[in-house]
């Protein structure tokens, strides 16, 4: 059995599942109570999968959220959390609510099994377990997995550059500025704009306008590596980025680092009247808990922050701390 995730999670990886063995092997979570199943489930895919364990409801969550597995296989009966409180919790969390959960029950128990399916598992496997058969149903929900990773992937990324696109952006700055709502943490949000690019275009052709927007992208998805950071293309030659737990300051200063990383990929600009390569203008606005509601009044505000990097002499970032 060859059970292999698309390689690599990152926004620009090719989209296409790998179907040869290698290092993106897909990654199964197993949970028992009792180390003996799990270690059958370990011989029976450990050759095929990276197996991760769990022996209990409260380690099986921290599993998932910090190893990301492409499937759980949920005993329901353990002391401490049962299995239908592990799997409701996982269906919650926005962060894990897209792994798939196979129940493994010793019970033949049809109320049980229509319970667990109502809650958002896949599937029921039943104790003692036939391998074969255990073998095929997994196989069948990571190939489902790895589809809708992918069909995810497609549907959030842009064409051009690789990073998130527009309605990814959308969604995730809702998302995070209702987190940051409830939990006080602090938000940003950066706007950016490349300059002068219609000249560039201009100058040396759209095509080599096309290379340069993939060369910012890139740049700005290498220098923000924290998982909840967000690199998207808003549109033409304008990205955004969100940056959950992040303060005004270290929003800016992060601004400045982006403005400075891109200038030194050296990309030559004749046209700009900002410098002789390749400038970005950007724009910060923070706003952390309730001091913006407003996706769309958080974005006018690091546009308006843009604006004023670009009437101030482009290459540059400027930003508004709109916190008490
Ligand atoms: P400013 O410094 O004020 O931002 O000037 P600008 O020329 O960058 O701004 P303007 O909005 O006048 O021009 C944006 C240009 O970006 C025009 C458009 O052709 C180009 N553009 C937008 N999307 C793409 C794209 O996908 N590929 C290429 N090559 N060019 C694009
Ligand atoms: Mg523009
Ligand atoms: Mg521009």
């Amino acid at each position: 059995m060859h059970i292999n995730h698309p390689p690599d999670q990152g926004p620009t990886s090719a989209p296409y599942p790998q179907l040869a063995m290698g290092p993106n092997r897909a990654k199964l979570l197993v949970v028992d109570d009792q180390p003996i199943n799990i270690q059958v489930m370990h011989q029976l895919f450990g050759a095929d999968c990276q197996v991760f364990m769990a022996t209990n409801g409260a380690r099986a969550l921290s599993v998932c959220k910090d190893k990301r597995p492409d499937l759980v296989l949920l005993d329901v009966v353990m002391p401490d959390m049962d299995g239908f409180e592990v799997c409701r919790r996982l269906k919650a969390d926005e962060a894990t609510r897209d792994i798939p959960v196979i129940f493994v029950t010793a019970h033949n128990d049809a109320a049980q099994e229509t319970q667990g399916l109502e809650m958002g598992a896949v599937d029921f496997i039943s104790k003692p377990i036939n391998p074969a058969v255990v073998r095929a149903r997994v196989k069948t929900h990571l190939t489902l997995k790895f589809q809708s990773d992918l069909m995810r992937r497609l549907v959030f990324l842009d064409g051009l550059t690789g990073v998130y696109n527009r309605r990814y952006f959308d969604q995730q700055l809702v998302t995070e500025m209702a987190r940051s709502a409830r939990s006080g943490a602090p938000l940003a949000l950066i706007m950016l704009d490349v300059d002068f690019f219609k000249r560039y275009n201009d100058r040396y052709g759209h095509q080599a306008g096309d290379d340069c927007l993939r060369t910012i992208a890139l740049t700005l998805k290498d220098c923000l590596r924290r998982p909840a950071d967000v690199v998207a293309r808003y549109g033409g030659e304008e990205f955004s980025c969100i940056l959950a737990e992040t303060g005004f300051d270290a929003a800016l200063a992060i601004a400045c680092e982006l403005e400075q990383r891109v200038r030194e990929r050296n990309m030559a600009h004749d046209a700009s009247d900002a410098a002789s390569v390749v400038t970005i203008s950007l724009g910060v606005a923070s706003a952390g808990g309730l001091a913006c509601r407003d996706a769309s009044e958080l974005i006018a505000q690091a546009d308006a922050q843009m604006y004023r990097a670009k009437t101030e002499g482009r290459g540059r970032a400027c930003g508004i701390d709109l916190n008490p």
